[in-house]
């Protein structure tokens, strides 16, 4: 075995074996081997936001350890990468960096500029996946805004369109006046904010008035009921009867609805159209009227009267002062409340009601439940997130968006009779908005005349078809083989859309689950305990961590952080700890290459009691990593296998065969063989075990030491070592343990007694306690003898006098120098 060099720079060798592994192309996927079994993943797009974020760090490590892990397992592994290009947060981007309105220019101009950030983007992104080491198959990267990808989005559209599942509708929709686009309920945020309650008093018909409380005084001229509990006593009376809107001249009726809390201001509350989710079921289920005070740029209608033309908040400035003068507004006060707000640009939503697409979604919901039931869920109990989020939804998923930048709807009118002209298959990809449908006339009314749809398609209608574009859908007639995907990644923040939509749209389209299992990662913490983000200064850029220790450290970090689907800290001092590690599995590897220098692999020696012991406690680890890999618990794996390494490895067995491997003379060839056998065998099992995390290094200790000998092109090209419980000695391991004490507590006797470690001990004299401990350490006696530089050992089968070995309270010894 060639000797390796005394230190390994880290950040060249990933450098260059992410080089090489893209030359050989090893993580390609093989679509046309039909000996192995297939594993799919169902890597999300991400969005190109530019900012892969130690987030992105964390999720992409657990995808990459699973899909290392599955092609040493001889899995054909499929693990794509594509790009989730449209979308609201590259529109709002464009428009902040030019100053403009996506109105100020030709739809193909907009779409140019959003293109160019997205190219930025895209290549920053992809730059920092391959620094991190994820064994992609760069072959199947595909990006959305792509027509190729249109053709699929657009293709699921007209298969949901004929299944029945799509329609369209005038219904309430959360809107973002901003952004001026309808936005569906998983992109609303909700957070506390410090608002006011007005007490706004209306005139009953007699004359009387009673107050009503409300923070959204602007929408006094959508108000079409006055609400109470039915059993609010204090205002039975008044039910049923007509009171005076202030600002409008328009009577109202007081009705009652189970939704009105007594204890919230006065208990008596205005029905708006809309103020909130509770209005929109009320106005529904009374019938009452709609009328639209604020339009889609956030601005006052004709229907609020002589406000018409204001913003929101001028106009709730200007009423509040109106009132005031009227002697209408008895007071105002803080109140603590929960609004909705945009995702994107965080400016309070409307609910307004325009014209939009729908899916039903609504209807599946007891499909998705069983379904999310019937699928493994790491951790199980992230299932919960799904189906809570399923049962809470009020309305269908609104697939339409009053955007630019998206997968056009392939959808045409006919200007005389308005029926729908729906593309056909062959059509797509097609943009209604530059081209008319390929048909020379309308089949109803047969006019010639079309309008197109100008509305596109949400971006999760894109990404969410991923499971089935992943397997090769539509193209490829076997795609059924590749689908449902394996596992589907997710995190925490995003079971509520990615998992959901995915379900509900396979479901639809083929009536199936998209995905076998479903693996979960929480969030990254900022070092301060709370959420990583740029506003709050805990915020660590994965440039910053790449170009200090590269990427096995962090992916350290990333896999040891927490239990698979906890929220994780960043802490450098983890990655440090992974780098440290790195530095350690050096070492123990160049030392063991010195040792192996004349070695050549061959029968196996006669072992010695040292030797059974670690060989026995790695088929151990080896057992408990594989069992933790195979349920996604990454921080169990590395943890047992960094604690073997670090301490029965290198801390333990290195220090008691050292005299065995530079003394045959003493001890025999033999003896010298079987401590070979014992360390060139472990650290290749380190290694193999290693690889799914530390994927560089291993792959470099494997080149330089195993290569010549194991064959294997990469040690990811190896079989994952079969873990055989069969291995493990249980006697070794406890009389190995017995060895090992003592040998620790003669070196903490030299270390407490300033005595070198090297310093020969003259006589040990060893009181086992009893029979068995005494035939036990005679087994290991050269190795304790050796390890401790001692000339002469007596061994005592009875308790006695001397210092206590640590957790083996019977055994004792008296050192003399
Ligand atoms: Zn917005
Ligand atoms: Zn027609």
């Amino acid at each position: 075995m060639k000797t390796l060099p005394k230190k390994c720079n880290f950040l060249e060798t990933e450098k260059k074996w992410q080089q090489k592994w893209e030359g050989i192309g090893i993580y390609r996927f093989d679509w046309n081997d039909h000996s192995r079994p297939i594993f799919t993943i169902d890597t999300p797009p991400p969005y190109p936001s530019g900012d892969f974020h130690m987030g992105n760090a964390l999720n992409h490590t657990y995808f990459d350890i699973l899909a290392r892990y599955k092609r040493m397992r001889g899995y054909n592994v499929l693990f794509p990468q594509g790009f989730d290009c449209h979308g609201l947060p590259t529109e709002v981007e464009t428009e902040e960096h030019y100053n403009i309105k996506k109105t100020d220019l030709a739809p193909e101009e907009f779409i140019k500029l959003c293109n160019q950030f997205v190219d930025k983007y895209i290549n920053i992104m992809r730059t920092a996946i391959k620094r991190l080491g994820c064994s992609i198959d760069w072959t199947t990267e595909y990006q959305t805004r792509n027509p190729d990808y249109w053709r699929k989005t657009q293709l699921s559209f007209i298969i949901l369109h004929k299944k029945g599942y799509l329609y369209q509708g005038t219904h309430p929709i959360n809107y973002c006046p901003r952004c001026e686009t309808a936005i569906a309920d998983a992109e609303v945020e909700h957070t506390p904010k410090q608002g006011q309650l007005h007490h706004i008093k209306f005139q009953l018909e007699d004359g009387k008035a009673v107050i009503i409380a409300t923070t959204r005084p602007e929408l006094l001229s959508s108000c079409v009921a006055v609400a109470v509990h039915p059993d609010d006593k204090r205002y039975k009376k008044y039910v049923g009867k007509a009171i005076q809107v202030p600002t409008t001249n328009r009577p109202v009726k007081i009705i009652t609805d189970e939704l009105v809390d007594p204890d919230f201001g006065t208990g008596i509350v205005m029905i708006c159209t809309y103020g909130d989710k509770a209005d929109v079921k009320c106005v529904k289920t009374r019938k009452l009227p709609v009328i639209m005070s604020i339009d889609e740029a956030g601005r006052m209608t004709e229907s609020a009267g002589k406000y018409a033309g204001m913003t929101v908040q001028e106009a709730k400035k200007i009423i509040l002062t109106d009132l005031k003068k009227q002697g209408l507004l008895e007071r105002s006060e803080p109140l603590q409340q929960e609004v909705g707000q945009c995702w994107r640009c965080k400016t309070p939503i409307e609910i307004l009601e325009r014209k939009q697409w729908f899916m039903k979604t609504l209807k599946l919901t007891p499909k998705v439940e069983k379904t999310a039931n019937e699928i493994t869920w790491y951790p199980d109990y992230m299932k919960s997130r799904l189906i809570d989020w399923a049962r809470s939804l009020d309305w269908d998923w609104v697939i339409s968006r009053q955007r630019i930048f998206a997968t056009p709807i392939p959808i045409w009118y006919c200007k005389e009779c308005g029926e729908i002209i729906l593309a056909e298959k062959e059509w797509v990809p097609i943009d209604p908005r530059k081209e008319p449908p390929k048909t020379d006339k309308c089949p109803k009314c047969g006019s010639t005349d079309f309008t197109p749809e100008i509305d596109v398609l949400d971006t999760w209608f894109d990404s969410s078809i991923s499971c089935a574009v992943h397997a090769g859908w539509p193209h490829r007639q076997d795609w059924q083989k590749r689908f449902p995907a394996d596992v589907h990644p997710s995190g925490t923040d995003i079971i509520r859309t990615w998992a959901y939509y995915l379900m509900v749209r396979h479901l639809a389209l083929f009536n199936q689950t998209p995905y076998k299992s479903c693996l979960i990662n929480g969030m990254v913490l900022g070092t301060d305990g709370r959420m990583m983000h740029k506003s709050l200064g805990n915020y660590v850029a994965t440039p910053e961590v790449f170009s200090k220790y590269g990427a096995d450290a962090p992916r350290q970090w990333a896999a040891a952080g927490g239990t698979t689907g906890s929220d994780i800290p960043f802490r450098w001092p983890d990655v440090e700890y992974g780098w440290r590690f790195q530095i350690k599995l050096w070492n123990a590897a160049r030392f063991a290459s010195l040792a192996l220098k004349d070695y050549t692999p061959r029968e196996k020696p006669e072992l010695q009691l040292l030797d059974r012991w670690l060989l026995s406690k790695l088929e151990r680890a080896t057992v408990i990593a594989t069992a933790a890999l195979e349920k996604c618990q990454f921080n169990t794996a590395i943890e047992e296998i960094r604690n073997f390494t670090w301490h029965q490895l290198c801390d333990q067995y290195i220090e008691a065969i050292k005299h065995r491997l530079y003394n045959p003379e003493t001890y025999s060839e033999e003896k010298r063989k079987a401590a070979q056998y014992t360390l060139y065998t472990a650290i290749y099992r380190i290694l193999q075990l290693l690889a799914p995390i530390i994927p560089h290094l291993t792959e470099e200790l494997y080149q330089l030491m195993y290569a010549e000998d194991k064959k294997h092109k990469s040690i990811h090209a190896s079989p994952w070592p079969e873990p055989d419980e069969a291995i493990i000695d249980e006697e070794a391991e406890k009389y190995g343990d017995l060895a090992i004490a003592v040998i620790g507590e003669i070196r903490r006797e030299k270390a407490e007694k300033s005595i070198p470690l090297n310093t020969q001990i003259k006589t040990l004299t060893i009181h086992a306690g009893s029979k068995k401990s005494a035939h036990i350490i005679d087994q290991a006696l050269e190795d304790v003898q050796g390890t401790c530089k001692i000339q002469k050992i007596i061994v005592i089968p009875r308790k006695g006098e001397g210092r206590e070995v640590q957790d083996c309270p019977n055994v004792r010894f008296i050192t003399t120098y």
